[in-house]
């Protein structure tokens, strides 16, 4: 496996790597979603790339940059194992140098949900990973739907400015209780732990009432809150019933619509979401 840390040395080594080409973006400290990501990208392609990079530029001035569970050496291993020929993980400085000036804004999709609690969030995020693709020019890119807002940022994104890679969307890969994986797990407490699996749990009935013909979206709502206000260790920040595509709040689920929320337990800050009105 090849560790790349500079942006030169990447774009010589696309050039070089076999065809079709799938990358991995992450924020390492990786677990079994991210290592989902890297199992559908090594079986779609010959090769495939993983980036690890924090990202600051999208990370709010209050939000856990520093912090950020950092670990490059047991990463990389997890990585050799799955069988990923390139680990591309440069420096701050690597990826934002000098007089760097240049950012994506992504509009209205980017307005609600995590946009709005989260301002400046999806504009790192729409500019790093069209960086990413500037410099890898993967075929395929995979995203998991755990970030349900970012998937529809990128698909976005990816169709506006014609970036030419098919965006492969991975579904969340939860742990045996339910609790969607997430790098930020290991913010919770014992107690803020075990109450977590809740999030799913909230999520499924509302998953379970669209299932038995309810299509009132305030109905979804309002269950999936009063699950949520239920529990003492949890402090709501919002439960959405959006479309899935443009994520304008529904009244109606009359299609692909995206259960969402974000719960404060303690120190961390969990999203989940489900979507119904597929099938
Ligand atoms: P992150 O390192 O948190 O930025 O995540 C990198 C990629 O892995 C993103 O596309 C995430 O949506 C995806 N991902 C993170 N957690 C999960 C999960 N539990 N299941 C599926 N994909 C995930």
């Amino acid at each position: 496996m090849n560790l790349i840390t500079t942006v030169s040395e990447m774009m010589a080594a696309r050039e070089r790597l076999p065809r079709p080409l799938g990358l991995v973006p992450t924020m390492g400290y990786l677990h079994e979603g991210h290592l989902t990501l890297a199992r559908w990208a090594r079986r779609d392609n010959q090769s495939v790339v993983t980036s690890i990079f924090v990202n600051p530029a999208q990370f709010g001035p209050s939000e856990d940059f520093a912090s950020y569970p950092r670990d490059m050496e047991r990463d990389l291993a997890m990585l050799r194992q799955e069988g990923v020929d390139t680990v591309f993980a440069p420096t701050v400085e690597e990826m934002y140098p000098q007089g760097f000036s240049t950012y994506v804004n992504v509009e209205r999709v980017t307005d609600a949900l995590e946009g709005a609690r989260r301002p400046g969030h999806f504009r790192g995020v729409a500019t790093v990973v069209t960086k990413l693709f500037t410099i890898v020019q993967p075929d395929r890119s995979y995203f998991g739907q755990k970030d349900g807002q970012q998937v529809a940022v990128i698909r976005r994104m990816t169709v506006d400015l014609a970036l030419g890679t098919e965006i492969v969307v991975v579904p969340t890969v939860r742990e045996a209780d339910g609790l969607a994986m997430s790098s930020r797990n290991v913010y919770l407490t014992p107690a803020e732990r075990q109450a977590a699996p809740m999030l799913y749990r909230a999520l499924g009935r509302a998953r379970e009432m669209y299932r038995d013909g309810v299509r009132d979206a305030r109905a979804l709502r309002q269950q999936v809150e009063g699950m949520i206000r239920a529990e003492p260790l949890a402090t709501l920040d919002y439960v959405s019933v959006a479309d899935a595509a443009t994520l304008q709040e529904l009244e109606t689920v009359d299609r692909p619509a995206m259960v969402s929320l974000a719960v404060r337990f303690g120190r961390a800050r969990l999203i989940d979401n489900v979507v119904i009105g597929q099938d």
